[in-house]
């Protein structure tokens, strides 16, 4: 039986970007012979106007059916009226609640073609290699929340099981790569923090003695991530750190384009989107970079389908097609002309190998 990806376009440049991705994973599929069945559904703003609901039911049923979701964004000023009973972005929720995701992935890495997008100095992004790990589903945006007219209320709770598995998983992937994990906690102030230390150092002393560990406090992590950001592999935090920093991370990189993300559930099923949203200023335009999407979409048949090698080679032709110079406007140098959404998408193709 063929692989099934669900494919869920969404709003604003959302379908743009997936039908560039979704051209390129005909190609490999061509190029290698695997099989992907591809079903596309709504979700968000789409969903909303077409059923009324932004997490439909047969959009419910592919995801429990499929192997990894690829999705492009959610959201616009159609239905950001914050007083509409059903908005875009509960959607995406629910779609992460139904899949049991909890680690949210992002890779981030350099490259000598792009330093001129980074408001950084290239000497500063020389050999920047990091996987962030965010934990996703607890800390304070999923504690009790209260408010009145002068006072308000976030609770910030952790539980062990929610703190083991994420750092498992971060030791687990640090194997597979340079062997270092960075843990980013706030321990010299809050409890969460603490109880997340003891765990962490307890986990890697017992089962992951072969991986080193360094333990920084957010806000020098903060600080680390600018000054020596190549020192970092990989880096594990907790849900609102995690958010945050990942942001920051995203700087390094020099596009919002350019940048995939996995959220992974414990069977590594997984949900796989560009770290963007949906663009509405240039929705339609058909001038959206691609590129984060097809990234993701790497990390999808890396992560959730163990295709290692079609993602290599697809993460090298988007490399090889920006380092020859083929660039969106979001990514294109002073003075050069940006090219189409699908002029970068066949640049990607033409990059693959034959
Ligand atoms: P955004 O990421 O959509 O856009 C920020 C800026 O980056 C814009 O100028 C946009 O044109 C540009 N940009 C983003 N992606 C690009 C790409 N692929 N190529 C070229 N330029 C790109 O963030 P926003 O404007 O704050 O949010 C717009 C909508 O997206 C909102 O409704 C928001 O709620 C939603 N959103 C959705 C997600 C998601 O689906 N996961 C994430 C963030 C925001």
């Amino acid at each position: 039986m063929a692989t099934l990806i669900g494919l869920l376009p969404g709003d604003g440049i959302g379908p743009e970007i997936c039908r560039e991705a979704q051209r390129v994973l005909n190609a490999v599929s061509a190029q290698s012979g695997r099989q992907f069945e591809v079903r596309e559904g709504l979700i968000g703003g789409a969903a909303i106007d077409a059923t009324g609901e932004a997490f439909p039911a047969d959009t419910r049923a592919l995801a429990n059916e499929a192997d990894a979701i690829l999705l492009g964004a959610v959201g616009g000023p159609k239905w950001s009226n914050p007083e509409a009973a059903v908005r875009p972005e509960q959607g995406l929720l629910d779609l992460r609640a139904a899949m049991g995701v909890y680690a949210n992935l992002r890779p981030v890495r350099t490259h000598a073609a792009l330093y001129s997008a980074s408001p950084l100095k290239a000497e500063r992004l020389k050999d920047v290699d990091i996987l962030v790990v965010r934990e996703l589903t607890g800390g304070i945006y999923f504690g009790d929340k209260q408010r009145d007219a002068d006072s308000a209320t976030d609770v910030c709770r952790y539980t062990r099981a929610e703190i083991e598995r994420i750092v498992r998983m971060a030791g687990d992937f640090a194997r597979s790569r340079r062997g270092k994990v960075t843990s980013v906690d706030k321990a010299n102030v809050l409890d969460t923090s603490r109880l997340w230390r003891s765990i962490t150092d307890e986990i890697f002393a017992s089962d992951y003695a072969d991986v080193e560990l360094e333990t920084l406090l957010v806000d020098a992590a903060a600080m680390h991530l600018l000054s020596r950001a190549a020192d970092f592999d990989v880096i594990v935090t907790e849900n609102m750190f995690g958010d945050i920093l990942t942001d920051e991370a995203s700087m390094l990189s020099g596009s919002l384009g350019m940048l995939p993300s996995a959220s992974l559930n414990a069977d590594r099923g997984g949900l796989y989107e560009p770290i963007h949203g949906s663009a509405p200023d240039i929705a339609g335009q058909g001038i959206a970079n691609p590129c984060g999407t097809i990234l993701s979409l790497a990390l999808l048949l890396r992560f959730s389908l163990g295709e290692d090698e079609l993602a290599e080679t697809i993460e090298q032709a988007v490399l090889n097609a920006v380092a020859a110079g083929h660039r969106t406007g979001d990514i294109a140098e002073p003075g050069q002309p940006a090219i189409s959404t699908s002029a970068m998408g066949d640049a990607i193709l033409a990059a693959l190998p034959a």
